[in-house]
C-alpha cells in the first residue's frame, strides 16, 4: 500500500474497535463489562474530604474485582501479567481519573517495587495483602528539593550491626518526601528512597519498606506526616509529606533485590556501578511510565468522543438560503482542530500498544537484556511524553471546541482538564523525560549510565556513535519496503505516498541526530568550553532529536496498524487517517522542512491544500472514528452529548411551525440576513 487515493465507503466502527483492541482485547472488554456501573463515574462539586472518602472505598471495590491482581506473580495469586496490568489501568482513565491514579500509586508503583525491587521475604509478608488492598502503601521517592534528579535525594539510611537496624533519617526540609499518594491519609507503610549508608561509605539511592501509621491510623513514632491540600486536580488522592526522625528499620525491610547489606554491615551487589545499579531499579519500574502515558490517552480520546458528538448536533450560524443552522462539525476550522488530533490520538494508541507488547516480552523474558531495557525505557520516556503533552493541548481544545457547554463541570471536560494536567510531570518531568530519549539516541543505546546532570560532566560526547543508525521499530520490513519504493524525485512523488511520508520523517530524525551529534563533537573539542556548557548550548537541538524521533516511532506504528487492519473499508478509513497525521505533522514544522530544502514552497502550500482535502474526505466519519475507541455510555458522563440533540430538534420543529404558520413575505421567519458567510457578531457577548 503505497498510495492512500482510495474512495471511502461506510465503516462498522467494530472493526475499528478489533484493531484498536488489539493484543489485550480480552482485558479491555471485561473492563467495559466491570467498571461501566455509576459508581464508577466521577463526581463533581464534593469536598477534598468526600472525594478522598469515596476514592478510597472504590479502591477496595476494584480490589474485588480481580484486576488487581494481573501484574503479580501467580506464585501470590496474581496472573503474571504486565501488559494486561498495563491495559487495565488504561481502561480506568476512562472513569474517575483519581481512582486511576490512586490505583496506580497502590498497585503500580507501591505494589511494584514491593515486587520488583524486595525478594521472597518481602513478597510472601506483603503481597497478597497489596493485591487485595488490604495494606495500602505509598512510593516516597521525590523530595521537597529533588524531583527530576532524584540520584541526588538527601534522605539517609545508615547501617548499625550492633542493632541490626537502619537509622532513616531527614536531615532538613529540602528532604522531607513531597506530594506522594496514599501519604495524607491512607498509607500504612512506604517504600521510601535513601540514600544506604553502611561501614561508613554511600552505597547510592535504595528502597526500604517502612511502616508509616499503626492500625488505628496514627503516624508511628518518629514519622512525621504531612498534606499536600488542595491540588489542581485529582482531588479524589492524598498526597502528602513524609519526614522521618532518625527512625529505625529493621535490616531486612531493606528491599534488596539489587543489593543487600549482611548482618556485619557488608554490602554487596551484582551490579557493581552505583549509578548503573540505580538505574536499573528505576528501571524496573517502568510500567508505571508506560500506564500515564496509556491513561492520558484514554482521557484524550474521551475528550474527543465528548466534542465531535456534540459538534455532530451543535448548530451555529445559518447558511444562506437554508432554514436550519450549520452543524458546527461542518466548519473547516472546527475539522481542523479536531481531526488532526483525532488522527494523533490513534497513532499514538498504536504506539502505547506497541510499546505495551515490547514492555510485556522484555520483563517476561528469562533472561535479561540490556539493551532491550533501555530502548523500552527510552520508548517509554517518549510516548508517556508525547501521549501526555498531546492530552493536556487536546483536553484544552475540545473544552473550547465546546463553547461554554466545555466549561461546565456537568460536561466533563474540566475535571479531564484539571485531572490529567499534571500528568506531564508525574512519572518524569516532560522535559526531563526527552533528554533521557535524546540520550540513548546519541548514544547508540551504548552502556552509558549517569544522570542526566552527570551525562552533562562525564565521557558521553567521546562515546556518541560514529554513524547514525536510526533505532528500529517491530514494523522495520514493512517501513523499509515503503521507503525504497518511492517513485523518483521528491517533488514528483504524491503527497500521499506513504514511502514518501516515512522517508521525511525519517530523514528530519536522521538530520537533526546529526546535526545535534557534530554540535556536541564541535564544543567538546574546544577545551576551554564547560562539558555543561557544551550540553547545554545545544539542549533545545537535543531535545528536538527526541521528539522527530518520537513522531517517527508513532508513524511507523500507525502504518503497521493499517497494514494488518483486515477489513478492507476500515483498512481505508485508517490509511486516510493515517495521511492526515503524517501530513499535519509535516505541516506544523514546515519551517524545518523549508529550511532544510526538504519542501519547495510550492510544495509546502500543497501540504495544506492536500490536509485540507482529507479533513474534507474525513468528515463523514467523525463519529465513525470516535466510536472505535469503544468507550460505554456510561463512562462518558457529559450532558452535552445526549442532550443537545433533542434540543436542536425541538427547536427545528417550532421554527419550522413558526415558518408554517406566518404569513407569506414575514420577514420575521425568513433566513436570518447575517449568516455564516457574514461574520456578523454582536459586541460583548
Ligand atoms: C500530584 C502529584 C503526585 C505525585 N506523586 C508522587 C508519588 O506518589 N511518589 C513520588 O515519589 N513522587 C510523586 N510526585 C512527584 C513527581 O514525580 C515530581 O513532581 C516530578 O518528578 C518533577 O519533579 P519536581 O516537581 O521536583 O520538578 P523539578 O525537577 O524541580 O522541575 C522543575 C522544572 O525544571 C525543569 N528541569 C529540571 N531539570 C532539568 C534539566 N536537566 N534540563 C532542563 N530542564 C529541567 C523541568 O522541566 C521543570 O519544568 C507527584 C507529583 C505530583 C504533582
Amino acid at each position: 500500500m503505497t498510495s492512500t487515493q482510495q474512495h471511502l465507503t461506510p465503516v462498522d466502527p467494530a472493526r475499528l474497535t478489533e484493531v484498536l483492541d488489539g493484543r489485550w482485547a480480552h482485558v479491555r472488554r471485561d473492563a467495559r463489562d466491570q467498571l461501566g456501573e455509576q459508581k464508577y463515574a466521577p463526581v463533581y462539586g464534593e469536598t477534598n474530604a468526600e472525594a478522598r472518602e469515596r476514592i478510597t472505598g472504590l479502591l477496595k471495590d476494584l480490589a474485588a474485582t480481580g484486576r488487581t491482581r494481573l501484574g503479580f506473580p501467580k506464585a501470590y495469586g496474581g496472573e503474571d501479567d504486565a501488559g494486561a496490568s498495563v491495559t487495565s489501568i488504561e481502561m480506568l482513565a476512562f472513569g474517575d481519573l483519581s481512582l486511576m491514579v490512586k490505583a496506580g500509586v497502590q498497585w503500580g508503583l507501591f505494589g511494584g517495587a514491593v515486587q520488583l525491587l524486595g525478594t521472597e521475604r518481602h513478597h510472601a509478608a506483603h503481597l497478597r495483602k497489596i493485591i487485595d488492598a488490604d495494606l495500602l502503601g505509598c512510593f516516597a521517592m521525590t523530595e521537597t528539593g529533588h524531583g527530576s534528579d532524584v540520584q541526588q535525594l538527601r534522605t539517609t539510611c545508615t547501617y548499625d550491626p550492633d542493632t541490626q537496624t537502619f537509622d532513616l533519617h531527614t536531615p532538613h526540609e529540602s528532604a522531607r518526601k513531597d506530594y506522594i499518594g496514599n501519604a495524607a491519609k491512607d498509607g500504612r507503610m512506604a517504600v521510601v528512597f535513601a540514600q544506604l549508608i553502611t561501614q561508613g561509605k554511600r552505597h547510592g539511592v535504595h528502597a526500604w519498606l517502612v511502616p508509616i501509621r499503626d492500625e488505628a491510623g496514627n503516624p508511628v513514632p518518629g514519622v512525621t506526616i504531612g498534606d499536600d491540600g488542595p491540588k489542581a486536580g485529582l482531588n479524589g488522592v492524598d498526597n502528602g509529606r513524609l519526614s522521618f526522625d532518625h527512625v529505625s528499620v529493621p535490616r531486612d525491610m531493606l528491599l534488596d533485590r539489587y543489593g543487600q547489606v549482611a548482618e556485619d554491615g557488608t554490602y554487596t551487589s551484582s551490579i557493581e556501578n552505583e549509578t548503573r545499579r540505580f538505574f536499573t531499579m528505576l528501571g524496573t519500574l517502568v510500567r508505571g511510565r508506560v500506564s500515564v502515558g496509556g491513561s492520558a490517552g484514554s482521557a484524550t480520546k474521551l475528550a474527543l468522543q465528548i466534542a465531535i458528538r456534540y459538534g455532530e448536533k451543535r448548530r451555529q450560524f445559518a447558511a444562506p438560503g437554508e432554514d436550519r443552522e450549520i452543524v458546527v462539525n461542518d466548519y473547516l476550522v472546527h475539522q481542523r482542530k479536531l481531526l488532526p488530533a483525532l488522527a494523533t490520538s490513534y497513532a499514538l494508541h498504536f504506539a502505547q500498544e506497541e510499546l505495551t507488547s515490547t514492555m510485556h516480552d522484555v520483563q517476561g523474558a528469562e533472561t535479561v537484556d540490556e539493551a532491550a531495557q533501555r530502548e523500552l525505557e527510552s520508548r517509554a520516556a517518549g510516548l508517556k511524553a508525547a501521549n501526555t503533552w498531546h492530552a493536556t493541548r487536546t483536553i484544552q481544545m475540545c473544552r473550547e471546541a465546546c463553547g461554554g457547554q466545555g466549561y461546565l463541570a456537568e460536561n466533563r471536560l474540566p475535571a479531564l482538564k484539571a485531572d490529567t494536567d499534571v500528568f506531564t510531570t508525574f512519572e518524569g518531568d516532560n522535559t526531563v523525560l526527552l533528554q533521557l530519549v535524546a540520550k540513548g539516541l546519541l548514544t547508540g543505546y551504548q552502556d552509558s549510565f549517569g544522570s542526566l546532570d552527570s551525562w552533562g560532566k562525564a565521557q558521553f560526547v567521546a562515546d556518541l556513535v560514529k554513524e547514525t543508525v536510526l533505532e528500529r521499530t517491530a514494523a522495520r520490513g514493512l517501513i523499509a519496503r515503503l521507503v525504497d519504493a518511492v517513485p523518483g524525485r521528491d517533488e514528483e512523488v504524491s503527497l500521499l505516498d506513504r514511502g514518501w511520508q516515512l522517508k521525511m520523517f525519517e530523514d528530519r530524525e536522521k538530520h537533526t541526530l546529526e546535526g545535534a551529534a557534530n554540535r556536541l563533537r564541535k564544543g567538546a573539542a574546544n577545551k576551554s568550553n564547560r562539558l555543561f556548557d557544551v550540553f547545554n548550548d545545544v539542549q533545545d537541538h537535543v531535545l528536538r532529536t527526541a521528539t522527530t524521533h518520537i513522531d517517527r516511532v508513532v508513524l511507523e506504528a500507525f502504518v503497521a496498524a493499517v497494514d494488518r487492519t483486515a477489513d478492507p473499508a476500515a483498512r481505508a478509513l485508517l490509511a486516510k487517517l493515517c495521511d492526515l497525521y503524517a501530513l499535519t505533522t509535516i505541516e506544523a514544522d514546515r519551517g524545518w522542512f523549508l529550511e532544510h530544502g526538504r519542501l519547495t514552497p510550492a510544495r509546502s502550500k500543497a501540504v495544506t491544500s492536500t490536509v485540507n482535502a482529507l479533513l474534507k474526505e474525513l468528515r463523514p466519519f467523525m463519529t465513525t472514528l470516535v466510536d472505535g475507541f469503544a468507550i460505554p455510555d456510561a463512562w462518558v458522563q457529559a450532558r452535552i452529548v445526549t442532550e443537545e440533540g433533542p434540543r436542536q430538534e425541538v427547536m427545528a420543529a417550532e421554527d419550522a411551525r413558526v415558518r408554517a404558520a406566518a404569513a407569506p413575505g414575514d420577514s420575521a421567519v425568513d433566513t436570518p440576513d447575517a449568516t455564516a458567510v457574514d461574520l456578523e457578531m454582536a459586541p460583548a457577548q
